[in-house]
C-alpha cells in the first residue's frame, strides 16, 4: 500500500511499515491544505493531532482508503465526510492511556507542591520557601469526567496513592470497573464538580463537550480545588477559570491541550498557579511504540 505519514510517528514504525513492503512517504512539515493536495494516489494517510482532515481537504484527495489517527482524539477528522467518501477512519484507542494518565498524576503532584513555580523562581535566584506550602494528595477527592480508557487508568493510579475517586460518564460501561477500584460512579456531573479537590477531564471534544466546563461549573468548584485538562482544548470557559485562579479561589490548573496549538496570547500563562505542557500526553517512547504496533495491526486487517 502507498502510505503517507503527515505527522511525526516513531521511526521504528516507519521502518516496520517499509519492512512489511509498504511504500511510505513521510512529510510532516506540511499544512493541512498541503497534505490534502499531496494525498493523490495514496491508500493510507497517518496523522496525529496537527493535521486537520476537514471536508474541503478530504475532497482534494482521490483513492484514499484509510485515515489512521495515531492516537485517540478524532476531532481533527471530519468523519461524516470521510464516511460519505468511503474512507475508513481508525485510531489507536488504548496505546496511550498509561502515558496520559501518568502525565495527569505528574501535574497533580506538581500543582499540589507548586513544583513548576518553585523551579521557575529558583532559576530567578529566589528562595520562596514560605510561599511554597503545599498539600498532600492522599485523602483528597479526585473527580474524573469521562471514565473511558484514560479516565479509568487515572482512577487506578489515584486509588494507588490513597485518593478517593469520583467518576462521571454519559455511558456507564466502566461503572463496574471503577467500583471495583473503590471509586464511586456518579450520574450527575455537577455533583462531581462540587465535591472534588481535583477534577480531570477525559472526554472527546464534540458538540456536547465544547465549553461544557462553563462559567457556572467553574464557579461551583470547591475553594482551593484544581482542574487538569489533558483531553482537548475548548472544553473549558478559560475566562472564568482565569478569574477564579487570579483571585486565588482555585488552587491551580494544568493544561496539556489548547484550543489553538501552540496557543497565542494565553492569559492563563500569566498566573503562578497555572502550569502547562505542550500536548505531550501520549509523548512517551512506550506509548509511541504501542501506537506503532496498533498501526501495523490495522494495516494487516
Ligand atoms: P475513551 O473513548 O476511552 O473515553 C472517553 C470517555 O468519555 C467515554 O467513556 C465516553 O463515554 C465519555 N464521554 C463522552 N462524552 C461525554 C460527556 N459529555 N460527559 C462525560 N463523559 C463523556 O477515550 P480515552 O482514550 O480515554 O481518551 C479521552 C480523550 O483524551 C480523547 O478523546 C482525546 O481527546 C484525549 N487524549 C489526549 C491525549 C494527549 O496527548 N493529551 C492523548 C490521548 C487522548
Amino acid at each position: 500500500m502507498k502510505i503517507f505519514v503527515a505527522d511525526p510517528i516513531a521511526e521504528k514504525t516507519i521502518e516496520a511499515l517499509k519492512n512489511e513492503g509498504h511504500e511510505v512517504v513521510v512529510e510532516t512539515e506540511l499544512t493541512s491544505e498541503e497534505v490534502g493536495e499531496r494525498l493523490q494516489g495514496f491508500d493510507v494517510v497517518i496523522i496525529r493531532s496537527k493535521t486537520k482532515l476537514r471536508r474541503d481537504i478530504l475532497e482534494k484527495t482521490s483513492g484514499l482508503k484509510v485515515i489512521i489517527r495515531a492516537g485517540v482524539g478524532l476531532d481533527n477528522v471530519d468523519r461524516v465526510a470521510a464516511k460519505e467518501m468511503g474512507i475508513a477512519v481508525r485510531n489507536t484507542p488504548a496505546a496511550s492511556a498509561r502515558a496520559v494518565a501518568e502525565l495527569v498524576m505528574a501535574h497533580m503532584f506538581s500543582l499540589a507542591r507548586k513544583i513548576a513555580y518553585a523551579d521557575r523562581t529558583m532559576r530567578e535566584g529566589k528562595w520562596e520557601k514560605k510561599k511554597l506550602k503545599g498539600f498532600e494528595l492522599g485523602g483528597k477527592t479526585l473527580g474524573i469526567i469521562g471514565v473511558g480508557n484514560i479516565g479509568l487508568t487515572v482512577a487506578k493510579m489515584a486509588r494507588g496513592i490513597g485518593m478517593d475517586v469520583l467518576g462521571f460518564d454519559v455511558v456507564d460501561a466502566n461503572k463496574p470497573k471503577l467500583e471495583e477500584l473503590g471509586g464511586k460512579f456518579l450520574t450527575d456531573m455537577d455533583e462531581l464538580i462540587k465535591n472534588s479537590d481535583f477534577i480531570t477531564l477525559h472526554v472527546p471534544l464534540n458538540e456536547h463537550t465544547k465549553g461544557f466546563i462553563n462559567k457556572d461549573r467553574i464557579y461551583s468548584m470547591k475553594k482551593g480545588a484544581c482542574l487538569i485538562n489533558t483531553a482537548r482544548g475548548g472544553l473549558i470557559d478559560e475566562e472564568a477559570l482565569y478569574e477564579r485562579l487570579k483571585n486565588g479561589e482555585l488552587g491551580g490548573a494544568a493544561f496539556d491541550v489548547f484550543a489553538e496549538e501552540p496557543p497565542k496570547d494565553l492569559k492563563l500563562l500569566e498566573l503562578d498557579n497555572f502550569e502547562a505542557s505542550p500536548h505531550i500526553g501520549a509523548q512517551t517512547k512506550e506509548a509511541q511504540d504501542r501506537i506503532g504496533d496498533e498501526i501495523l495491526k490495522i494495516l494487516k486487517e
